[in-house]
């Protein structure tokens, strides 16, 4: 009899005709690793073949597979349509409901689609390489969906998670405000108790999926006399169309073109009792807790858009021509070629080894921002030589690298900005404990 995994897998295979609207079967689970070589991306023919990296099966490519086909055929014909209107269409999010893509590392007893982490990672990593920023699934399935799976209640887990995988409702996390991004205990968000509801205050900005949001899990103040503000913030899930609860202007970005970042406005929201998400006064534990994975993957994506940026610029210059031979034959060209690769490949180790821990549950704040400041910062390095390698014609939105370029400015400053990384790696070495 074949395995849970194997069958999974072959579902997940059989996903790949199912495009066209009829509900994916595709379940996938983790697998055991029953390959014996598999080659690391430094030695395969380009960074992005499927086969390789030994942290992954046979089971994990035949995903990949999946999820690659469906991002060339559901996202990229649509992209450009996107980034005019600032957001991309609602029939997307279904259409990756449908597809398994939503929820993946969610268990099935949650309603997810109960895969792992590293199936989750093959998400983030394929859409980097289609290069294509506007939908924002791992925000929704790998930073807001576990705060529910984690904290919620019987009741809002069964009544949200099968709804976000089904990409029927789509979740944002509103943390930032006009006046604290990187100092979160700042907030000034207040939710007041009235009776056994919540009356909610404030505003949030910069919020991902925040103009598309239909449930928006909103950090606020509880207890402005907690002993620091850390023991007195709470979590809340804000429903679109709750009186009270307005979304502001799509914002204007310089990069991220397609993907919707709103500011979010809160006068007077009734709340009920069931709107609080895990326990009054422990939010920004909550928080704590799960920022790894929202650095880890930044991270991963940083390093997929390496290798994306990587291979677009390897194909350029062997067919741009400069005194009659491709700049290929440069030989500083190609040394810069041999520095850029090198420097992703070292990368891209480091960060298979943090994906490894993490789904060890081994992987600690400090090495998750080591990941997320590096590898943002080294995704900017590259994006910068890559245009170089380009020249004017790098400077053309047509041509792709000029969009990695723009999109990949916001990684050092989102998901805690890399000096706060900094900060948090820093405590850790000096700390006495
Ligand atoms: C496109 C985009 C999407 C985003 N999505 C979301 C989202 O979905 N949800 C959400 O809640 N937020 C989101 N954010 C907000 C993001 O997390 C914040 O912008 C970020 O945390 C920085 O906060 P800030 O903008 O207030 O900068 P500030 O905190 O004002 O920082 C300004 C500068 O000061 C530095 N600085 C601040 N404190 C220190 C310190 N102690 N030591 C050293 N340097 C310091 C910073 O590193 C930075 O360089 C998003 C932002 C963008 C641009």
């Amino acid at each position: 009899m074949a395995s849970p995994s194997r069958l999974l897998a072959s579902r997940a295979l059989r996903g790949l005709s199912l495009l066209g609207g009829e509900k994916a079967p595709g379940r996938f689970f983790n697998t055991e690793n029953h390959d014996t070589v598999r080659l690391e991306t430094s030695s395969a023919k380009t960074l992005m073949d499927i086969g390789t990296r030994r942290i992954f099966s046979s089971d994990h490519d035949i995903f990949r597979q999946s999820v690659r086909k469906f991002f060339q055929e559901a996202v990229v014909p649509y992209h450009a349509e996107w980034e005019k209107a600032g957001q991309v269409s609602r029939e997307l999010w279904e259409k990756a409901g449908q597809q398994g893509l939503l929820g993946v590392n969610i268990s099935e007893e949650c309603g997810g689609i109960g895969g792992d982490i590293l199936s989750a990672a093959i998400t983030w990593e394929e859409q980097m390489y289609v290069n294509c920023t506007g939908p924002g699934f791992s925000l929704h399935s790998d930073i807001v969906m576990p705060y529910i799976a984690n904290y919620g209640s019987k009741e809002q887990i069964e009544r949200f998670i099968p709804e976000m995988a089904a990409g029927k409702c789509i979740g944002a996390i509103a943390m930032t405000e006009p006046g604290a991004g990187s100092d979160l205990q700042g907030v000034r968000t207040f939710a007041k108790k009235d009776g056994s509801d919540w009356i909610l205050n404030g505003s949030k900005v910069f919020i991902t999926n925040g103009w598309l949001s239909d449930l928006v899990i909103v950090v606020a103040m509880t207890n402005r006399e907690a002993r620091s503000p850390a023991h007195g913030i709470s979590l809340f899930l804000v429903e679109n169309g709750m009186k009270g609860f307005v979304k502001g202007r799509k914002l204007e970005k310089i990069g991220l073109k397609a993907q919707d970042t709103a500011e979010l406005f809160f006068e007077d929201v009734r709340l009920p009792a069931s709107a609080l998400l895990g326990q009054e006064n422990k939010g920004f534990y909550y928080l704590m807790a799960e920022l790894p994975q929202e650095r880890l993957l930044i991270a991963d994506m940083a390093i997929a858009s390496c290798e994306f940026m990587f291979e677009e610029t390897r194909n350029y210059v062997k067919q741009r021509k400069a005194f009659g031979k491709t700049i290929a034959h440069l030989q500083t060209v190609q040394h810069k070629l041999a520095e850029l690769k090198t420097q992703i490949c070292v990368g891209r180790a480091f960060l298979d080894s943090c994906l490894q821990l993490h789904s060890a549950k081994h992987l600690d704040s400090a090495t998750a921002s080591m990941a997320k400041y590096w590898a943002s910062d080294l995704q900017n390095s590259v994006a910068t030589q890559c245009v170089q390698l380009h020249g004017g014609w790098g400077y053309m939105w047509e041509y792709p690298i000029a969009k990695s370029f723009v999109d990949s400015r916001v990684q050092p400053i989102y998901g805690g900005t890399n000096e706060i990384m900094k900060e948090l790696i820093a405590r850790e070495i000096v700390s006495d404990k």
